[in-house]
């Protein structure tokens, strides 16, 4: 039995190479880049959710050049052990982690809601099942998989804990209390840190912290990596333009990047 569902009527959905289809009759096409869109007009708030195409391209170009290599290892490191057979990325973007999170995993699905990100993922990636979708109801059984990973994107808890088996893993990968510290103080007039523990509190009640590391990486970023940074997190679209200018006009910058991993268990 199939554990991706029909988004329409939420019965299972058939794979066939050409298309997928529930006992209904909805039927979503595979496209050529071989991911399937899952996300129903009706459920779209916007023409083009998720991030664009901008965003996902300097995302692509910068995480290509290795700079958060060292925090892609720690999350296959922190997997791997535990042995599972399916594993769901939630908001994966173009892939970067999805694709090696295939080492922790025999059965990968990555989901984002933003197209243009899903299709990249698609073209680099072929041994991974690579679904436009919804976060906040995503189109998979109860009990169906073994590990969700939500890093950098909004969580969805209740979501994550239905699609979860028994004893299943979810893994939170946010920014730690100083990530790009000295980016922000040249964006902002005060910098506020991070405040990773808040996304534990979500999680009481069903769930049981099992590890929690935190992976730094010092980032020497010559000018391109820098704008690239910048076009990809949330800080920049913030700060004032013309503070913006003046960082992206810097040859050079140095920064530490600061990641807090949190490993939990359903019980
Ligand atoms: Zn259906």
């Amino acid at each position: 039995m199939s554990r991706i569902l029909c988004p329409l009527c939420r019965q299972p959905l058939q794979r066939q190479p050409a298309v997928w289809k529930c006992a209904w009759g909805h039927s979503f096409d595979v496209a050529r880049e071989g991911y399937v869109n899952l996300l129903p007009v009706q459920h779209k708030n916007s023409l083009e959710p998720g991030d664009s195409v901008e965003m996902v391209l300097a995302r692509r170009e910068f995480l290509q050049a290795g700079y958060y290599q060292p925090l892609r290892e720690a999350c296959v490191a922190l997997l791997t052990p535990l042995g599972a057979q399916a594993l769901l990325d939630v908001g994966c973007g173009e892939g970067y982690y999805t694709g090696a999170l295939t080492a922790a995993a025999p059965e990968v699905i990555g989901l984002d809601i933003a197209k243009p990100a899903i299709r990249l993922a698609a073209k680099r990636f072929r041994n991974i099942t690579w679904l436009v979708g919804s976060a906040a109801l995503l189109p998979l059984a109860d009990a169906s998989v073994d590990i969700v990973c939500s890093l950098f994107s909004q969580l969805q808890i209740a979501e994550m804990q239905r699609v979860l088996k028994p004893g299943g893993h979810v893994l939170v990968v946010t920014p730690a209390a100083d990530h790009l510290w000295s980016v922000r103080e040249q964006l902002f007039d005060t910098v506020q840190p991070h405040e990773p523990d808040k996304f534990l509190a979500g999680f009481e009640g069903g769930f049981e912290l099992h590890t929690r590391q935190e992976v730094r990486v010092s980032l020497s970023l010559e000018q391109a990596a820098l704008r690239q940074l910048l076009e990809m997190t949330p800080y920049a679209w913030k700060a004032k333009p013309e503070k913006r200018a003046a960082l992206e006009g810097r040859e050079t910058f140095f920064t530490q990047a600061a990641f807090s991993l949190m490993l939990l268990r359903k019980m």
